[in-house]
Formats: C-alpha cells, structure tokens, sequence
C-alpha cells in the first residue's frame, strides 16, 4: 500500500434516507428543541442526512409513550401468539427490505455491503424469528415447597426497558436487544449511537408495519452525554441494556444505581486472545486469525486482538498473516469484493493512527500497513506488527482498528496466564487439533465465548457476554429472557394438602 493510493470517487448508495426524525408513540416527530444533528458518510465525511438530535424532554416523551404502552397495554396483555406473530411479520418485512436495509447500513457505517445485505441484515430477521419462537414458551414453575402451600411462579415482562446500542453493528444491536424485549412482552425506548442513527429508525418503523402496537418502540435519535443519561437515569425506566465501551458502561452503572436502581446489562470492550497451538493447521489459523482481527475493520468488541502464536510455527505463521493483510481488499464499501471499508469516523481513524504509532514507538515490528489508505475518508490499511510485548499498548487496549497483534509464546502454561492478564474477558479463539489441549484452555480461559477453530460464529441461540470489564449478562440464546423477566412467587395455602 502507499498514500498515494487514491480512493475513486464514491459509489452512490442504491437507497434514499426517508426517516430522519424521532420515533415516538408511533409516530415520527421533531426534537422538543427543533435541533438535528448532521449523520456522516465514513467514505468521505460528508454529510449524509440531518437528523432529530432527541434529549432529556424527547427521552421523557418516549419514556411515557412507552410506560402508557406497557400500563395500559394491549401489548403486554395481547397472547404470546398474537406477538409471536408479530415479531415474525417483521421479519418478512426485514426480508423484503433487505437491500434498504443493507445499503443504509453500509452508507452510515461503512461495512461493506456484500456483507451487511448476505449476512447482516439475514441474522438481524433470523433474530426476530428465533425471538418469536420463545414468546409462546415462556412460563413459570410449580414449585414443591415445605408446607401446605400451592406455589407458583409467573415470568412476568419487566416494564419499560432502555436500550442504548453502539455503531459497530448498528442493526445487529438493535436485534439482540430488541428481540427478547419484545418476546416477554415489554415496551422499549432504544437510543442509536450518533454516528449511525438511520438503520434503527427504518427498522422499528417496520416493525410497526408489522403490526406493533403504538408506543411499544419508540426511537430517539441523539448523543450519549445528553439523550443516553436521561434514559439511564430515568426514574420510570425499569431496566437498561447497554453495549459500548468499558468507561461509558462505568457511566451507565452509576447512573441506574443514583436512580432508580434499575437493573442493568452491560457488554462492553475487549482484548481477545487468539491461540495458535503448536500443532495447528497454521494456513487455516492464519486465515481465522486475520477474520477474527479484521472482520467489520477491526471494530468488533470481541475482535481477537492478540494473536498468540506457539514459537514452533511463530515465523510460518507471521508470513502468512503478512500476505494475508497486504491482499486484503480495501476500498469503497459499495463495490464488490471489498473486504474492508472506512473506520467509522475520524475521531476513531485518528486514535487507532495513534495506536500504530505507539506501537512503532515502543520497539514493535511493523509488517505490513501503518498508515491511512487513500487521501479521502477514514480508510486505514490493514497493519500487522509482530514481535510485540504484552505491557504495550497495542497489547493491552483495545484499537477497535485494522491493526493486528502477533505474540510469541513457548507453552499452553505461559499463555493461559498471559491471555488471562487482562481487565477484559470477553472471548477467545482457540486453534489446535487436540483435544486435550482444546479442553485446558477452553477450561482455563476467563472469558465469555471460546471459539475453537473458528471465530465469531454469532448464532441467534448462541450467548453472548463478558466475565470481568468486559461486561455483565448475556445477550442472545434462551439466556437473554431472563434480562427482561420479573420472577413473581405466588402462595396459596392448600386446604386438604
Ligand atoms: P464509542 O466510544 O465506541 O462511541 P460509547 O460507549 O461511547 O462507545 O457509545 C456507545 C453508546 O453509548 C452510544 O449510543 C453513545 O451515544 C452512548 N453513550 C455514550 N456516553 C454515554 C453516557 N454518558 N450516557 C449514556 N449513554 C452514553
């Protein structure tokens, strides 16, 4: 790669932005104050679309919208069936507005739309129908107590539930919290992150196409320091899901506990270890390492960011993660066979440029990249430094960037308590063909998710959290439920037990 490369004009995107206001009530609506906010195009830094820029009087607005839905219903009261159904319209609909979807997607985040419309939209409907599936499924105990008592236990929806998502996978997000919310019957306010509002916006209208009930979504549109805190402190919010970074997590805790208490689900960053074993197929490792680091441009939380390679197939391994990287197809996210996009924006272009540096500084060996790809945009050449030592700062904070981490190491001892020498725990990748070795360290390894020979399979009933700084809860799979469940004991005396 050189800086030299110049990236051609930019593709226009097959799809028009139609909703840009706020989503309240079931109806679209300006901000209280009239402000909006410009959306950017991370190809360019152009702007997109001006958005309603929602905060503290639209978050109330959305929050009693979502109260009077959940209080007055019908929603909570409609048969599991009837919201079943509802969740399973919608995902027709996702289908049938697949490419919108995907070319939204794509515009206000830059992932390339091969893969947002193949992969991305397909699970954010698979999702919905998974999450249909549990609505008519889920019910209480009987439970055999001492005495002579009859008791029982009804899963009843928790409330109003708030959800703040980030930019990575906009929709995807908007998937994992929707869907079980709306599954056990609650009502919701969702915040989308500033820099990709559009998605969620056309997604929850669709959901009111399918037949949504007024007032059981509503969409804010807006910025974390100001609409994000009003919904985490929000007095008549009963329980928060957030997903973003480990400090804004810290922020949100402390908000629902100044509150009201409510009870909060939390995924937040990582540092993933990536274990190449000695006896690993190492073409095949190379190949899922480089997918485990660069997928979505490096910005996934669980991206396997230190890539631990075994000293016996070390320098094998480095060739080909070296090759892997320099044939990495960048470019416009809307051309064919791109496999790498812009960085979402510049203040996260400019700090993983900060990162590489520091890892230049600090004695690291760069290999391949280091620098932005064209002269427009926010792209960065994939980059891969090797001979990198656990207290860098490459090695230890998440970049959330094209930026891979190769360390040596000699034994499975030595690399358990370096892969375990981090605040995060969010997941693992594992390559080895042995079994006992695959056990140990599946065993050993403090974090949420172990892939073993493979990386980020995200299936809708696969869980989905962190241990440690990472985070708390599960998202996705039969676990997500009870995140949004209230367990009610009911005790009635038995007259001739
Ligand atoms: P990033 O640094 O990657 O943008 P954040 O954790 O800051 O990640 O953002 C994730 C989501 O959290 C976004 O929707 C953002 O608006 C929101 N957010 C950021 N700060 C706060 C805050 N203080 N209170 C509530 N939400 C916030």
């Amino acid at each position: 790669y050189s800086t030299a490369v110049e990236v051609e004009e930019p593709i226009s995107p097959p799809v028009k932005v139609n909703y840009t206001q706020l989503l309240i009530d079931g109806k679209f609506v300006d901000s209280a104050s009239g402000k909006t906010f410009p959306t950017l195009d991370p190809r360019t830094g152009d702007v997109i679309a001006h958005v309603a820029e929602g905060d503290v009087e639209d978050i109330n607005r959305a929050v009693s919208a979502a109260r009077k839905a959940f209080d007055e219903g019908p929603w909570p009261r409609m048969t599991a069936y009837e919201r079943s159904n509802i969740l399973l319209r919608f995902a027709d609909l996702i289908e049938k507005h697949n490419d919108e979807l995907a070319a939204l997607e794509t515009w206000d985040n830059g992932k390339p739309y091969e893969q947002a419309a193949k992969i991305e939209v397909p699970m954010l409907a698979r999702l919905m129908r998974y999450y249909a599936g549990w609505a008519d499924k889920i019910h209480g105990l009987i439970v055999p107590a001492d005495g002579p008592h009859h008791v029982q236990t009804l899963h009843e929806p928790i409330g109003v539930a708030g959800q703040i998502i980030p930019w990575n996978f906009p929709l995807l997000m908007f998937a994992w919290k929707v869907g079980p919310a709306l599954a056990c019957g609650n009502t919701i306010v969702l915040k989308s992150a500033e820099q990709t509002p559009l998605s969620a916006i056309y997604a929850a209208k669709l959901l009111y196409e399918a037949g949504l009930p007024e007032g059981v979504i509503n969409v804010i549109s807006g910025f974390g320091a100001t609409a994000g805190a009003a919904l985490a402190s929000h007095m008549e919010v009963d329980k928060l899901a957030f997903t973003g970074s480990t400090d804004t997590g810290k922020i949100i805790l402390q908000l629902a506990a100044k509150s009201n208490l409510k009870p909060v689900t939390l995924e937040l960053g990582g540092k993933s270890p990536f274990i190449v074993c000695e006896d690993a197929d190492v073409d095949k490792a190379a190949e899922m390492a480089h997918f485990a680091l660069f997928f979505n441009q490096g910005q996934c939380c669980c991206a396997g960011s230190r890539t631990f390679v075994h000293e016996k197939v070390y320098d094998e391994f480095i060739e080909k993660a070296k090759a892997l990287a320099k044939n990495r197809a960048v470019g416009d996210p809307f051309k064919s066979g791109i496999e790498q996009g812009p960085q979402i924006d510049k203040k996260q272009f400019d700090k993983i440029l900060g990162y590489i540096r520091s890892g230049i500084e600090c004695g690291a060996t760069l290999e391949t990249g280091g620098e932005r790809f064209g002269d427009k945009g926010y792209y960065i050449q994939p980059t891969v430094f090797t001979n990198v030592k656990d207290d860098a700062l490459i090695a230890k904070e998440e970049i959330f960037g094209p930026v891979q981490t190769i360390l040596k190491y000699k034994n499975l001892d030595e690399v358990i308590q370096r892969s375990n020498a981090s605040r995060y725990g969010l997941a693992a990748g594992v390559f080895t063909q042995n079994i006992d070795t695959a056990n140990t360290l599946t065993r050993a390894l403090r974090v949420g998710s172990v892939f073993i020979n493979c990386f980020d399979v995200f299936d809708a009933a696969i869980p989905f959290g962190g241990y440690k700084m990472s985070g708390q809860g599960r998202e996705k799979g039969i676990y997500s439920l009870s995140n949004y469940l209230q367990v009610k004991a009911v005790v009635t005396p038995l007259k001739n037990p």
